[in-house]
């Protein structure tokens, strides 16, 4: 079955408007247009409408990093599909490693926001992946397991069938090492194989895996060679027009 790759990139918290106006304009002038796999940018929530404004036309989709599982009302802080609707987002990253490790995501939460950007027609890209302390202790597959588990918790196949997920183990994102791309590939050999025990083949067959730690543009094309690598989650290397066309174009 024919997955069409993505190539999603994260800017974190980082650029101000000028900035964020500079690199999508700079995307905007070098991109292939009649590139045959997705492109998809993901700006901080204050840049969304200034990088939409300068997308808007082109084949490049738009998320958000995060999001509330509420759609509106007193939560002060936060940001709800709803209004990441409104501003021309289509997809959303949940459960990024930094949103797990840093703010105390929990697969609960990571199961609650899925659960409302689906409600709300937002695409999930679903972050998963292991610590350095959980894999040097042969723990990577039953995290990743869990993980899954606890992020499909009480959704159908159809609820699910068109969400992304990012296997991303959490000593390659932004440490500058990246897995080879035989331990990125038998990751995504068992994040599938999981995707079939939860939903059956043809979901497991057509669901994309992007991978993300450190991609960079000395490694894109390695990593894209693995059969079951479907695109790749880019965070510091999407910073930079040169670099992250590069890594869009790989070959
Ligand atoms: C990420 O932000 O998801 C990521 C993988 O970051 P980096 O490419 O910088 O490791």
């Amino acid at each position: 079955m024919e997955r069409k790759a993505m190539i999603a990139g994260n800017w974190k918290m980082n650029l101000n408007s000028k900035e964020a106006e500079e690199l999508a304009l700079a995307l905007k002038k070098g991109l292939d247009v009649d590139l045959k796999h997705e492109v998809l940018l993901a700006p901080g929530f204050i840049n969304l409408s200034i990088v939409k404004k300068i997308i808007g036309g082109l084949p490049i989709l738009l998320a958000a990093q995060n999001m509330s599982w509420e759609n509106k009302g007193a939560f002060t802080g936060e940001v709800s599909p709803i209004q990441l609707r409104d501003i021309g987002c289509t997809h959303v990253i949940i459960g990024h490693s930094e949103r797990r490790h840093v703010f105390g995501e929990t697969d609960v939460i990571v199961n609650k926001k899925i659960k409302a950007a689906i409600k709300n027609s937002l695409t999930p890209i679903l972050c998963i992946g292991e610590t350095l302390d959980e894999r040097e202790n042969q723990k990577t597959y039953r995290v990743l397991e869990t993980q899954l588990k606890g992020a499909f918790e009480d959704l159908s196949e159809e609820q699910v069938s068109n969400i992304i997920v990012a296997y991303e183990p959490v000593w390659a994102i932004g440490t500058g090492k990246t897995a080879t791309p035989d331990q990125a590939q038998d990751a995504h050999v068992f994040v599938r194989k999981e995707l079939e025990r939860l939903y059956g083949d043809d979901f497991a067959q057509s669901t994309r895996i992007l991978y993300g730690g450190s991609v960079k543009v000395e490694n894109i094309d390695q990593l894209m060679a693995q059969p079951d690598l479907d695109g790749a989650l880019v965070g510091g290397e999407s910073l930079k027009a040169d670099k992250f066309l590069r890594v869009i174009h790989y070959q």
